[in-house]
């Protein structure tokens, strides 16, 4: 029974959104095609079990060949015994790792699957982390990554630049993608957070599917050739290792993991994603990837799902030599495949084939086991088209790295960034203002893009890059070189560690800024990828901290630009600042899509995917557990649990204002058939046209298990002219509302909800 909580207090949040039903039960949304069912199954029919175990491996490049100089040569040899004795069949990463033209791409590739056709009659299918546009092909078009997608909250901007990266990634022709990332950034230390699409499962689950339509076009079945498959990862809830260090350990109540790191996977997986890949850590002390529950359980056979699941890095490895659940390597690939993995990314050691023909005449794997996981390889092989047209023309894609493609990024770029402060309107900049750009990121394209642009930890995308804008270059280019003075203060090591950094000349920028009205402070992340970026500290490096406070004893006022991987706490610099824009990492074209914003030509319109903490002892997230923060008790025991954070999820300002009003939904009273149908009136009162992200969140007010502060249900975007006025309708299904309980079943229970949209609220309940 519920019982009706009074006195509420609802925090007063920024937004809310629509329509979802992302997590009602499982099914898959496309019928699997009854000729390529036909085909696989006459494929299969022939193959030998040599044949078979090879196509369950996949390679690194490396082993396929050598350098001379600066280039990768394959090696006759070397492709002799990995396809024609071992009969691999898929093939990973760029040698190096380091990005390479789309003609080096083209004839490598072709190469390949010359050899792998030869083999065995079976196209190699080749897989590239292009995981925010290009990474691996030169000359192409970086977008923003996907954190900077989750604070754009527009699964269309998300469509559109996977649309264009799997179109640019065919030209290189390579049919494959492990991207998008879908796992959840819960804890603010973990270097991967900007990876996803923020803290949220639904923002996740929605941009995440949104990406996998726009990388494999309309039908899973039949990827054309502007298309590519896709590998969703991290199965699962790789975003929350107990240490914040990469790939540890997490522990999770199974009904969270059920609620939330599920859901995105589910929803990309109904979309037809042809592929998933394994988060490498433990979740409650079992690896993921010997989870037959977790893999065979919730991911195929409850979901109907019949794609195939691929290791990450090495991970069969690491079940014998880190997570010590097998004895041996032979042991590990048994548990592994039985437990649902169809395809080992090993990348180096052709043994995988070996102890597995081994352990299946040993009998310690069944060949129906074997036959399930080629099937579902065979079965990606056929929807990406590889039979019948096994290689890319180069001469299809004549919009590769185009300013077209460029313009695009640009303009996403735009929508991510998240104006966070902006005092007395200091921001636009007044034309004809003398600016200081200080700080280690503001002349760098290695900071604006992050990790896997060019190389594996984003390092030498300056070379790569250099015919985009550093923020620096677009600000002189926007405000005129003469406006423009730059010292940086403070510069990173870019040969040593990411975080390393040069003997500040802090007094140098000091000494530039007399000659400046405002200074524009350019401070956050050098570039970094997976476990390189573990951290120790979460503050802002102490070097840029003094940086911003020396400057601020100029009393020339202060733009903060913070461009970062995760949110670096700068609780003591923030009161300095005029104005804070975090632009996360915007990619190639961030630098002009800043100067842009500072300018006034577009509007701000991101705001943030993650909560950004204050305190370094105070980590949460907007849905945290209601008990998890209570205010001062009366009486005796005067204790504080308050959980103050910086800026809050969802939050993020404009240079216009939006007036909400008039919200209302069709039922007060509701069961869970019932679909709730919630609309509000949404004005643009200032004086410049914006774009408004609209988030519609709940609250259960009491519940069997501790409720959430809130939830977000729904979310959309419009654009809105000044004085324009549009109802935003969201249609929700009751079940939404659900949560799952501890018997890992989803409960809706009778009793009153709270729905909130801006500063709007209204109750609901449930009969
Ligand atoms: C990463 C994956 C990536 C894979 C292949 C791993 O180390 O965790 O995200 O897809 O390498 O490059």
């Amino acid at each position: 029974m519920r019982l009706l909580k009074k006195n509420l207090v609802m925090p007063v949040v920024m937004s809310l959104l629509f329509t979802t039903g992302i997590f009602a039960n499982a099914s898959i949304n496309y019928v699997p095609d009854a000729k390529i069912e036909k085909q696989v199954q006459q494929t299969l029919s022939r193959m030998t079990l040599e044949e078979k175990v090879g196509q369950m491996t996949e390679l690194a490049i490396d082993v396929l060949g050598h350098w001379e100089g600066d280039r990768f040569i394959l090696d006759k040899n070397k492709l002799e015994n990995v396809f024609l004795k071992y009969k691999v069949g898929s093939i990973l990463n760029t040698p190096g790792p380091v990005a390479q033209t789309p003609e080096w791409w083209q004839q490598t590739i072709r190469t390949i699957n010359e050899y792998s056709l030869k083999a065995s009659g079976i196209p190699c299918v080749y897989g590239l982390d292009q995981n925010h546009g290009t990474t691996y092909t030169m000359g192409g078009t970086l977008f923003p990554q996907n954190t900077n997608l989750g604070a754009s909250f527009d699964p269309e901007l998300a469509k559109l630049a996977a649309t264009i990266t799997a179109y640019e990634t065919r030209a290189a022709n390579c049919p494959w993608t492990y991207s998008p990332t879908v796992d959840l950034s819960r804890d603010a230390r973990w270097p991967r957070v900007w990876e996803n699409f923020g803290e949220d499962c639904l923002v996740n689950a929605v941009i995440g599917k949104a990406m996998v339509e726009g990388f494999q076009g309309p039908d899973p079945n039949h990827i054309d050739k502007y298309h590519i498959g896709t590998s969703i990862k991290h199965y699962m809830a790789y975003g929350m290792p107990r240490t914040g260090k990469d790939r540890t350990p997490a522990y999770l109540p199974e009904w969270e993991l059920r609620e939330k790191h599920f859901a995105p996977f589910k929803a990309c997986i109904e979309a037809g994603a042809t592929s998933v890949m394994v988060n490498s850590a433990s979740i409650n002390g079992m690896p993921m990837h010997v989870s037959a529950k977790y893999l065979t359980g919730w991911l195929k056979e409850e979901t109907g799902w019949d794609g195939m699941i691929i290791t990450d890095w090495g991970d069969i490895d690491n079940l014998w030599k880190r997570e010590m659940v097998a004895a041996n390597k032979k042991e590990a690939i048994c548990m592994a495949i039985n437990a649902g993995i169809d395809m080992a990314m090993e990348p180096y050691d052709l043994t995988f084939c070996d102890l597995l023909i081994e352990g299946v005449k040993e009998g310690k794997v069944p060949i129906s086991r074997i036959d399930d996981a080629v099937s579902r390889i065979l079965r990606m092989k056929y929807r990406m088209g590889l039979f019948d047209m096994p290689n890319t023309n180069i001469k299809d894609y004549p919009k590769y790295g185009s300013a077209e493609h460029f313009k695009a990024a640009q303009d996403a770029a735009v929508q991510t960034m998240v104006l966070l402060k902006n005092q007395s309107g200091i921001l636009p900049l007044a034309p004809s203002k003398k600016i200081l750009v200080t700080g280690p990121n503001a002349n760098s394209m290695r900071c604006l893009n992050g990790g896997w642009s060019y190389t594996w930890q984003g390092k030498n995308a300056d070379k790569f890059a250099s015919q985009h804008n550093t923020i620096l270059e677009a600000m002189q280019q926007r405000f005129g070189s003469a406006n423009i003075i730059y010292e940086a203060g403070v510069t990173y090591n870019d040969e040593g560690l990411y975080w390393e950094e040069n003997e500040p000349q802090i007094e140098r920028a000091v000494h530039a800024a007399a000659g400046a009205d405002v200074i524009v402070a350019c401070v956050g992340e050098n570039s970094y990828a997976e476990t390189p970026g573990n951290l120790d500290d979460l503050a802002l490096s102490v070097n840029q901290r003094n940086l911003v406070k020396a400057l601020a004893a100029t009393g020339k006022p202060i733009i903060l630009i913070l461009n970062e991987g995760r949110p670096r706490l700068v609780s003591d610099i923030e009161p300095m600042a005029a104005a804070v824009v975090d632009i996360l990492l915007p990619g190639n074209e961030g630098g002009n899509a800043l100067a842009r914003l500072l300018a006034g030509d577009d509007n701000f319109s991101g705001r943030m995917p993650f909560t950004y903490p204050r305190h370094s002892a105070s980590l949460t997230t907007y849905d945290y557990r209601v008990s998890e923060e209570s205010g001062t008790m009366e009486g005796v025991y005067d204790y504080n649990a308050q959980v103050d954070v910086q800026w809050p999820f969802g939050y993020g300002l404009s240079y216009t204002t939006f007036d909400y009003s008039n919200m209302r939904v069709d039922k007060t009273d509701f069961t869970a058939g019932d679909q709730l149908t919630i609309s509000i009136d949404v004005k643009n009162t200032g004086r410049m046209a914006g774009k408004e992200s609209v988030l519609l969140f709940s609250r259960d007010m009491v519940a069997s298990i501790v409720p959430e502060s809130r939830r977000l249900r729904a979310f959309t975007k419009i654009d809105l002219k000044p004085g324009e006025m549009r109802t935003v309708t969201f249609t929700l299904p009751a079940t939404d509302l659900a949560f799952v309980g501890d018997d890992g079943k989803r409960h809706l229970e009778p009793g009153e909800f709270v729905l909130q949209i801006a500063n709007k609220s209204l109750r609901i309940n449930c009969r």
